[in-house]
């Protein structure tokens, strides 16, 4: 298929430049600038857009390009809001789009503003070439994912689920990464489900120079260090099976075996064979000579596919070992996950192979979540990926200071992800 990739490419980073320089910090989110600044790229190539908002100033959009209706849709996801920036912090105007050294720079280059014109290139160059369609593409750009989607793709998916309907989706959760001289693509196929707990344990009051045996602190104290102490068990879900065999260890391996493994000293490797636990707070106590009434913390777990949330619940309550320490649920919801071998994951593995020869590509289980989580409910099978290789240490400036994504390869994502529509939709 004969395409000007440079012309692309430069059409996709002046896009990119306009995006980033809509400021859509969230909270308070306020996406309808960038919804229409979509909208009119869209509606100038002569297609038509459709929003749907929860409250008028964060829509949500949707475009279609209709397929022969023989298979079921694809999905080309993107969230438009991004976190909030420190702009001292930052080496550059944060919501200046400036190129300089190779890169664009901005909050939302990376989490995601740069997939979302990647799927946009891609989605354009199927409808300007007239590429034949089994499955209808719907671009969609939500808004509120970053504080959680109550108006954006969880709003969206219980009140138009019409309109979500697909087989496959492609949004953030995975990437291409550099390090160390080597590379590889981590699609993301899978998502821990986050359980917050506050834990509190309430005693009496008292004046700190006599103390107390039921002392709430030493009580929350000597709970929190039993559950420091107390090592998760490595769990091996089926989908990390398929990550195990792409790293040469043999997929059937037991807990057992792959425990001590060397690759589990990575604290985001050992994340996808455990549910975890963080310490994210503590409180208690006002005056030093007070002994206060109640000590209280709060964790944040994660916790795999198929883990069940009221075994893991009995088992914190077994570790802690004290009848007095309360807990209670502060949020959480379901890990959700996809198969590592469905057509589009397929798909996907093949587009990427196309576009960067010999590439490893493993199948990962995001410890964060994403809006994936609710359009698997609808059953529709979701893949995260960011189809460019970003250095390590670049994909950390996602939600930190200097976000930015390198400009050298930029084309390739949108290859990949044409690649893949057009894979998905052939005979
Ligand atoms: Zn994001």
């Amino acid at each position: 298929m004969d395409v000007s990739w440079d012309k692309v490419k430069t059409e996709a980073v002046k896009f990119l430049q306009d995006y980033i320089r809509i400021s859509t910090v969230n909270p308070p989110g306020r996406e309808k600038p960038a919804a229409d600044f979509l909208s009119h790229i869209l509606e100038a190539e002569g297609l038509e857009v459709e929003t749907y908002a929860a409250e008028p100033e964060r829509p949500n959009l949707i475009c279609r390009l209709k397929g022969d209706g023989s298979r079921k849709g694809l999905i080309l996801l993107h969230h438009m809001d991004v976190v909030p920036v420190e702009p001292e912090n930052w080496s550059v105007e944060p919501f200046g789009g400036e190129i300089k050294d190779g890169f664009l720079w901005g909050r939302g280059t990376l989490d995601m503003k740069g997939l979302g014109i990647l799927e946009l290139m891609a989605f354009l160059l199927t409808h300007r070439l007239s590429l034949p369609l089994k499955r209808d593409l719907i671009y969609m750009a939500v808004a509120d994912e970053e504080t959680g989607g109550r108006q954006g793709a969880e709003w969206l998916v219980n009140n138009h689920p019409d309109k979500c309907e697909a087989e496959y989706l492609l949004n953030e959760g995975g990437m291409g990464w550099i390090a160390n001289g080597l590379s590889g693509f981590f699609c993301g196929v899978g998502e821990k489900g986050p359980l917050w707990l506050r834990i509190w344990v309430e005693g009496p009051a008292g004046h700190g120079s006599v103390p107390l045996e039921d002392n709430a602190c030493v009580r929350l104290v000597n709970a929190l260090t039993r559950i420091a102490s107390h090592e998760q068990p490595l769990r091996i879900v089926p989908e990390m099976r398929v990550y195990l065999a792409k790293v040469g260890i043999d997929p059937d391996t037991s807990p057992n075996e792959l425990a001590g493994h060397g690759m589990l000293a990575l604290p985001p490797i050992a994340a996808m064979f455990h549910n975890t636990i963080s310490l994210t707070g503590l409180s208690a106590g006002q005056k030093v000579n007070v002994i206060p009434s109640r000590a209280e913390a709060t964790l944040d777990c994660r916790l795999l596919p198929g883990a069940d949330e009221s075994n893991f619940m009995s088992e914190l309550k077994r570790v802690m070992a004290d009848d007095k320490v309360q807990i209670e649920v502060i949020e959480g919801f379901e890990a959700s996950s996809s198969p590592p071998d469905t057509e589009m994951y397929l798909c996907l593995e093949a587009a990427l192979d196309e576009c960067y020869p010999g590439i490893a590509v493993l199948p990962t289980i995001s410890p964060g979540f994403t809006d994936s989580r609710c359009f698997r409910k609808l059953g529709c099978h979701c893949y995260g990926l960011s189809p460019i290789l970003v250095e390590r240490d670049i994909l950390s400036t996602a939600h930190g200071h200097d976000e930015r994504i390198p400009l050298d390869d930029l084309e390739k994502g949108i290859m990949v992800i044409f690649e893949m529509i057009r894979r998905l939709n052939a005979e």
